[in-house]
C-alpha cells in the first residue's frame, strides 16, 4: 500500500493529551495507520505520496454523530422553510416515503462527499427509512458510503410509529401509502439482527459498524427497545435514537408506561456506554446526571436547534457533569447543509445563548480545544472506538487539513485552532485521509467526480419531488 507523507505542517493538533500540539511537523501514513508523527522535517521515503501541508492546520478527522443521509434529496423543501417540528414532519414524510434504493444511493454519496470535503472521516447515519424485512435499502447505503470512502456507523433504524397529530394528518394526506412509511413490525427485529450480523465489524480499523434504534422512542411498542438492547448485548453494536421529550411526550409516557421517558430508557437497557441520543434539548439536571452516571452519549446538533426552533441544550452543564457529548450535523432537511466543520463552529457558540444561570456562566463556555475534543476523541469514545479520534502512532490514519493562509484567517494565527473555529467561514478541507486513503486532495473530492455526483443528486431530488408533488400541494 502507498505510503502517504504529510509534510511542512505548521500546526498539528492531535487530540492526544500527552502531546496536543506539534508545531512544524509531519505525519507518515502506512497501511492505513499512522506510522510516524513528529516535529521537524519529514523523512525522505522513496515512492511516497507527498502532500505539502504548508499553511495548513492538521487535525484528526472529525466524527459526525448524527445524520440522515437520505435527506440530502430534500433540502430547503418548499413550504417548510418556516415550519417547526410537527409541520416540518408533515411536509417531509410524504416525500421520504417514496425514496427508493437508487435515490438513497445518490443521497448517501452526496452526504458522504459533503462530510469528507468538510473534514469528517467517520459518520453515524440514523437511517430510519430503511424499512423492514427484505428491504434493499441497507445494501444500497452501505455500498454508496464505501464508494466515497467514508467510515460508517450505520444506525439500521426504523420508524415503528409516528404518533399524535402528525400521524392523523399524514393519514389524511397519504392514505394507505402511510403504511409503507411506517416500518412493518413483522420480521423487523429478526431483519435488524441479520443486518447487524452481516455488517457489524468490530475489528481495529473497521470501516463499517452498526447500531440499532427507532427514530423516536416507541411508547406504543415498548418491547422494541428491549429487543434492540438484547441484540446490542449479544453483538456489541450501538444504540441510537432521537431523544428530546417535551411535555406532551412525557405525559404520553406516563399514561402508557407509568414512568418518565428516562425510566423507560433505563428499564429497556438503553442507558449504557455505546448508546447515544440526538438533541437532548429537554434534559433536566436529574436526567443529565443519569446520562453521566451511565456514560450514555449525546449528539448535539446545533443547526437543527435553530432551524426547527428547539430549546438550546445545556451542553456546558452536560460536559461538566461528565456526560459524553459530541456533535452531529443532523439530516440535510433540518440543516440544509451537511458540512461538519460549519456545525462544529456553531456548536462552539450556540450553547452560550442558554447558559445564563450564574453557575453555568461564561467560565463554563466551551473553548476551541473543548470543541475539537467533542468532534474527535470524545465522539470516538461515544461510538466505543479506541482506534480513531486522535493522532498517535498506531491509530487509524484519519486526518484532515485546512489551509489557513487566506484573508479569512489573517490576524488569528497567534491561536491557529481558535482562529480556525472562530474566524473561518470556509468549510472546504484541503486534504482528508480516511484509513490511509486520500479522499480529498487539494480541496477536491478524489474518490468521485463531484460535479457528476451533484448532477445525479439533483436529478434524483427533482424526480422524487415530482413524484410526490400531489402530497405537497395538498399539505399547503
Ligand atoms: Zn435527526
Amino acid at each position: 500500500m502507498t505510503i502517504v507523507l504529510l509534510k511542512n505542517a505548521p500546526w498539528i493538533y492531535t487530540s492526544n493529551p500527552a502531546d496536543p500540539l506539534i508545531k512544524n511537523g509531519h505525519v507518515v501514513v502506512q497501511s492505513g495507520r499512522i506510522a510516524q508523527i513528529g516535529r521537524g522535517d519529514a523523512p525522505v521515503i522513496a515512492g511516497a505520496d507527498e502532500i505539502d501541508c504548508s499553511g495548513c492546520i492538521v487535525l484528526p478527522g472529525f466524527i459526525n454523530l448524527h445524520h440522515h443521509f437520505f435527506q440530502a434529496l430534500t433540502r430547503a423543501l418548499p413550504g417548510a422553510h418556516r415550519a417547526a417540528s410537527s409541520e416540518w414532519l408533515v411536509r417531509h414524510y410524504p416525500v421520504w416515503s417514496e425514496i427508493n434504493a437508487d435515490d438513497l444511493a445518490a443521497a448517501v454519496r452526496n452526504a458522504a462527499a459533503e462530510l469528507v470535503l468538510s473534514g469528517a472521516t467517520t459518520s453515524a447515519d440514523h437511517a430510519f427509512i430503511l424499512g423492514g424485512a427484505g428491504s434493499q435499502l441497507p445494501e444500497a447505503e452501505v455500498t454508496a458510503a464505501a464508494e466515497i470512502g467514508l467510515r460508517l456507523h450505520l444506525v439500521r433504524a426504523c420508524l415503528p410509529n409516528i404518533g399524535g397529530d402528525v400521524e392523523v394528518r399524514l393519514r389524511k394526506l397519504m392514505g394507505e401509502r402511510l403504511d409503507a412509511l411506517i416500518t412493518p413490525e413483522s420480521g423487523l427485529v429478526a431483519q435488524c439482527r441479520a443486518d447487524v450480523e452481516r455488517w457489524h465489524d468490530a475489528s481495529h480499523g473497521s470501516m463499517l459498524r452498526m447500531a440499532l434504534g427507532p427514530s423516536n422512542l416507541p411508547y406504543t411498542k415498548p418491547q422494541l427497545l428491549s429487543d434492540f438492547a438484547k441484540i446490542a448485548d449479544e453483538t456489541g453494536c450501538g444504540l441510537h435514537a432521537h431523544y428530546h421529550p417535551r411535555q406532551a411526550e412525557r405525559a404520553q409516557c406516563r399514561t402508557l408506561l407509568g414512568c418518565e421517558p428516562i425510566d423507560f430508557l433505563e428499564r429497556s437497557g438503553w442507558l449504557r456506554p455505546g448508546a447515544w441520543f440526538a438533541h437532548c434539548t429537554e434534559l433536566d439536571d436529574g436526567e443529565i446526571e443519569r446520562f453521566a452516571a451511565t456514560a450514555t452519549g449525546v449528539a448535539h446538533c446545533p443547526r437543527t436547534v435553530l432551524r426547527l426552533g428547539y430549546h438550546v441544550p445545556r451542553i456546558a452543564r452536560m460536559r461538566a457533569s461528565g456526560t459524553p457529548v459530541g456533535v452531529g450535523v443532523d439530516g440535510a432537511a433540518s440543516n440544509d447543509g451537511g458540512a461538519f466543520i460549519s456545525d462544529l463552529r456553531l456548536a462552539l457558540l450556540l450553547h452560550r445563548c442558554r447558559e445564563q444561570h450564574p453557575l453555568e456562566g461564561e467560565q463554563t463556555w466551551l473553548t476551541p480545544e473543548d470543541a475539537l475534543r467533542m468532534a474527535t476523541s470524545d465522539a470516538a469514545a461515544i461510538l466505543g472506538r479506541d482506534d480513531i479520534g486522535s493522532l498517535r502512532v498506531g491509530m487509524c490514519a484519519d486526518l484532515t487539513a485546512f489551509n489557513l493562509s487566506g484573508v479569512e484567517y489573517a490576524g488569528s494565527l497567534n491561536d491557529p485552532l481558535g482562529g480556525f473555529l472562530l474566524a473561518g467561514v470556509s468549510a472546504r478541507a484541503a486534504t482528508t485521509i480516511i484509513n490511509g486513503r486520500v479522499v480529498v486532495r487539494d480541496g477536491t473530492l478524489a474518490t468521485a467526480n463531484e460535479q457528476a455526483l451533484a448532477r445525479a443528486t439533483n436529478a434524483a431530488s427533482m424526480a422524487l419531488l415530482a413524484r410526490t408533488a400531489v402530497h405537497l400541494d395538498q399539505s399547503s
